[in-house]
Parts: C-alpha cells; sequence; structure tokens
C-alpha cells in the first residue's frame, strides 16, 4: 500500500472528520501525563505525548468489564463492541497489542477480548518524545510490530513540508484516507519518515545490553536463586502496579454478583496482578485454602520468569516491550526489568 502525506494544517480536519464519523480514542493530556480517552475535538490529541499512564489495551480489555448478564430466566452477553478508531499507539504498544491479541485469540478465544479488537481500527505512530524510563530499542529488537492498520509520522522541514507521512497497514487503514486531504508522499518525505524512526531508537535512556536468548537462559537459570529473589524483592509492597501498567499483562479475576431479588445478577471480570498478595490464593473447599506464591520473593521472581523466558517461545520473543511503565510506577522503585536483568547477568 501506498504512502500518503497531509500537511500539518490539514490534519485537524482530519481528525475532526474522523470523530464526526464514530468514536475515535487517542493521548490526551492528564496533568503533567498523558491517557488513551475518548476524544471530542482534535485540540485534545497529544500525540507528542511520552508514554501513557495506562496502554491502549485498556479499549480491548478494561480494567473492569461485565461479560454476561444472568437471571432465573438464563443469560445474555453484556458485550456490546462498536466501531471505533483508535489513533496515536507507539509502536512498542502495538507489539504488546499482538501480543495479547495471540494470547486471547488461542485455544480458548476470548469473544470478550476479540470483538472489541475486531471493531477498532488502530492508527500507530512515531514517539516523539521518548519516556524517561524507556528501553523498547533494545528488547524483541527482532519482533516487528503486526497489529496496527496504519503507521503515521509527524516531522517538518522546510523542504518536504510540515504534516505526516500516513502508511496504510490494511484496508481499514487506508479506507480513512477519505477523511483528509493527504496526496501521495514523495521518496524524500518517505525517506524522513523512516529517519525519524530510526532516530529515536537512539534515544531510550536505559539500553538492555544482552540479547533475548542470552537473558531468557540466565533467567531461568536463576529460578533457584532463592537469596537474590528475596533480596531484591525486600522493599515490594505487593501493590501490583507493576502488573496493572504493563501493556503485556493479561490476567484477570472473574467474580458474580447478585443483584437484591438473587436470582439476578452480572459476571464480571477484573484486571489482577501476579505480584498481589492473594493472586495464587486457591479453594481447597470447606473454607480450605492454599497461597503457592505466598512469599513476596517468589511472587517478584514470578513476574521476571514471566516477562523475560516463560513466554518467549510462545510469541517469539520476550513478554515486555520495553515501555518503562512499570519503572516509572514502582513507588520503590525495584520493579526496573533493566535493573533486575543487569543484576540477573551479574549474579
Ligand atoms: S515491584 Fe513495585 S510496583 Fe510491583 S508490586 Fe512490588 S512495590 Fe508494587
Ligand atoms: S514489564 Fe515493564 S517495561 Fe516491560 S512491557 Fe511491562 S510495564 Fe513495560
Amino acid at each position: 500500500m501506498t504512502a500518503s502525506f497531509i500537511k500539518s494544517e490539514d490534519f485537524p480536519a482530519f481528525v475532526t472528520a474522523m470523530i464526526e464519523a464514530g468514536p475515535v480514542y487517542g493521548p490526551v493530556a492528564k496533568r503533567s501525563r498523558f491517557a488513551f480517552e475518548r476524544l471530542e475535538t482534535p485540540d485534545e490529541l497529544r500525540l507528542d505525548y511520552d508514554v501513557s499512564i495506562l496502554p491502549p489495551k485498556k479499549l480491548f480489555f478494561p480494567p473492569t468489564q461485565d461479560l454476561i448478564h444472568f437471571s432465573g430466566a438464563g443469560y445474555e452477553a453484556a458485550l456490546e463492541p462498536t466501531e471505533k478508531i483508535l489513533l496515536g499507539v507507539h509502536f512498542y504498544d502495538v507489539k504488546a497489542i499482538d501480543q495479547t491479541d495471540l494470547l486471547f485469540s488461542e485455544r480458548n478465544y476470548d469473544i470478550n477480548y476479540m470483538a472489541h479488537r475486531q471493531t477498532t481500527t488502530i492508527v500507530a505512530s512515531n514517539v516523539q518524545n521518548v519516556s524517561s524510563r524507556a528501553f523498547f530499542a533494545t528488547v524483541g529488537a527482532d519482533v516487528q510490530p503486526k497489529g496496527h492498520d496504519a503507521f503515521m509520522t509527524a516531522f517538518g522541514y522546510p523542504a518536504i513540508g510540515y504534516g505526516y507521512v500516513f502508511e496504510p497497514r490494511t484496508e481499514k487503514g487506508e479506507a480513512l484516507l477519505e477523511y483528509g486531504e493527504f496526496r501521495p508522499a514523495s521518496e524524500a518525505q518517505i525517506r524522513e519518515a523512516a529517519d525519524e524512526n530510526a532516530a529515536v531508537l537512539e534515544q531510550c535512556p536505559e539500553k538492555l545490553g544482552y540479547s533475548t536468548e542470552e537473558i531468557a537462559a540466565k533467567v531461568r537459570a536463576a529460578f533457584g536463586n532463592d537469596g537474590m529473589w528475596a533480596a531484591m524483592a525486600a522493599d515490594c509492597f505487593s501493590c501490583g502496579t507493576c502488573n496493572t501498567v504493563c501493556p503485556t499483562c493479561y490476567c484477570f479475576d472473574v467474580h458474580d454478583t447478585w443483584n437484591v431479588d438473587q436470582t439476578s445478577g452480572q459476571r464480571t471480570r477484573y484486571w489482577d496482578g501476579c505480584l498481589t498478595e492473594d493472586f495464587a490464593k486457591c479453594s481447597l473447599g470447606e473454607g480450605a485454602c492454599e497461597n503457592f506464591r505466598d512469599e513476596r520473593a517468589s511472587r517478584f521472581r514470578h513476574r521476571m520468569m514471566r516477562k523475560a523466558t516463560y513466554l518467549n517461545e510462545k510469541l517469539g520473543g520476550p513478554a515486555c516491550v520495553g515501555c518503562g511503565r512499570c519503572s516509572a510506577g514502582c513507588t520503590a522503585d525495584i520493579a526496573d526489568p533493566v535493573r533486575i536483568i543487569d543484576q540477573i547477568m551479574a549474579s
């Protein structure tokens, strides 16, 4: 599919036309940070964001999601997916969406996730500002993002114009061209877009110094180093923030809630996180239970095993895309995968 170009001055009208056609979500400012929200006007869109507080997966896999409504007469799906456009997703978050697409569609096909996913057109955009703890350039670097419908790169130089190169990847992405004043992109503009996307990889403040395979082997071999895991987890509050903000975490819990009539209610799922104390607590029946990861160290270790080694074969790379959200979000500042991996590699 051929690349197009839209001038900066025509871009707000493009976004407005999409908003008028249906729901559009994109990064907006939340005080000094950013969040993916539904856009009311093009002015709200902040494609210069560094990283969003929560990843855009919340559009397909919300923190709280009713699955079914039931009554004495039976049940019905709570699912009401609507066609929507998700604008401005950074490439590392597209890679994370690719992972959740796989995990929610293999074996037990998750209709609740996939229905939202299939009704969303994703337009990725280049990283204009790099967040303070990002290391996306050196984690799973050979894994290419693929779940987006178009990729948009902003740049501006007098010789080639100020605006966006828009590269459709699917028919859904190409269909968006009808909303804006696009023209074919020149060779120079396409080259500049590629240069912009390559240059940002040099700006990550953090770097992994080892290959995916080296890390996977060493992390797995460190499983039995109890003293090391205990020391790393000593300051952990078990708050689960590192799970909650992670674009590749996908665990959830399911609760049934009964209405006062005791015959109707809803089944709801909630994000869950393996760092929280009761994540691995199982019922043994008759009021008894067992928590098979009741120590902080075992929960801390489990997260790193999942991110760096357990899922690699299935996903074709690590279950971490280097967004740095966990590093920035951890109150104790002990969740940074780069620091943890450096420590493990040195052990
Ligand atoms: S590592 Fe940090 S963010 Fe994660 S549960 Fe422990 S204290 Fe919370
Ligand atoms: S583990 Fe941390 S850096 Fe890696 S994808 Fe999750 S939140 Fe981002």
